[in-house]
């Protein structure tokens, strides 16, 4: 495995990549994901600009604003990542990739003006966010796109993808997406690069895409599963996926149980808080999976953001970590999670 990571602007060492957030997003377009409110006297919600008025609605419907799902304003972000800049952080991974909105030449310039180093995704979302022409791609066809990203670019921009994902799937998973997850195996097999997958909202999810992972020749040392902690409460599943030896990515901080119990009319799920999120991270390094480990706040919806009044990227740096130390994490322990695993997982060339 090589020691550089690719950045939007580059190969970089990847000993200069410092704090660092695997799965973020600056500029996307949650579109897909926009749920019109089910209830009547909600409905006039959807199309509400974003606003002190309806901030505390969306704390529990986050998806059902459009304006919240549709993080364009490319100033907004700068903004936010100089946060980020200014509390210690220095690279950040966007997994935004088609389906919800990726803007290479936009990353480019958000690493410029901030310094911030950027890791551009690639990879298809989930099937219904998918044009057809994506849905009709064929398993090789798909591989050579993400190859391809990685060792040309996209399309003749130049500018390179540094990790595959997030390959977004849904449960159950849908036939485009079990194409995607086989030809993000290749591209990693061809290339190098880990794999950055969204697991559909079930417990059994990770377990499935893992094994098809595995039989289709990935190394699932560097195979990160998005939002661990929502999709796997139970500590016997955590430990379950990491003795196969996959990255449990703990990437909602800052999502302190607002989540709508009603987003899909037959699935929900349970959010930890950061107290919980710490206590099960160190319960993982005391069992022996520190290095498996690796945390992130998944900013996908505006009012996340500190100018709409939420936490923003800055909120590990400057919150969680101190939080950590105080409850007994060592100082290289949170190198490991913050610096040393990002760091070998973004090193491939
Ligand atoms: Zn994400």
């Amino acid at each position: 495995m090589g020691t550089s990571a690719q950045t939007v602007l580059g190969m970089v060492e990847g000993g200069s990549l410092g704090f660092t957030l695997p799965h973020e997003h600056l500029v996307f377009d949650g579109t897909s994901i926009f749920a019109e409110p089910s209830i009547s006297s909600e409905k006039c919600m959807a199309h509400a600009p974003l606003g002190l008025d309806i901030l505390s609605w969306l704390r529990y419907h986050p998806y059902e604003n459009l304006d919240n799902v549709r993080m364009l304003d490319e100033d907004e972000a700068t903004a936010e990542l100089l946060r980020f800049l200014k509390a210690g952080g220095s690279t950040v991974v966007d997994v935004t990739i088609p389906g919800i909105g990726r803007d290479p030449e936009a990353l480019c310039r958000i690493s410029r003006m901030t310094g911030v180093n950027i890791v551009m995704g690639t990879g298809l979302y989930t099937e219904p966010s998918l044009t057809q022409r994506q849905r009709d791609m064929t398993v090789d066809e798909m591989a050579s796109l993400f190859i391809n990203e990685i060792r040309v670019g996209v399309g003749t921009s130049g500018i390179r993808a540094g990790i595959i994902g997030e390959i977004g799937c849904n449960w159950p998973v849908a036939p485009t997406e079990v194409k995607a997850v086989h030809a993000a195996a290749m591209a990693q097999q061809e290339t190098g690069a880990s794999i950055s997958l969204h697991p559909g909202r079930n417990s059994e999810a990770p377990f499935e895409l893992a094994e098809t992972l595995k039989n289709a020749g990935a190394d699932l040392s560097r195979v990160l599963f998005c939002h661990t902690d929502a999709r796997l409460r139970d500590p016997f599943d955590r430990m379950r996926l990491a003795d196969m030896g996959c990255v449990l990515e703990y990437d909602l901080w800052g999502w302190e149980g607002h989540f709508p119990s009603y987003w899909t009319s037959d699935d929900y799920m349970d959010l930890p808080n950061d107290t919980d999120r710490i206590y099960e991270v160190m319960s993982l390094m005391e069992q022996g999976y520190g290095r498996q480990v690796v945390i992130s706040h998944d900013i996908c919806v505006r009012s996340r953001r500190v100018c709409w009044g939420g936490w923003g990227y800055m909120h590990i740096p400057t919150y969680v970590v101190p939080m950590m130390r105080k409850r007994g994490m060592t100082e290289e322990q949170v190198r490991q999670l913050t610096v040393e695993t990002p760091r070998k997982l973004l090193s491939f060339l």
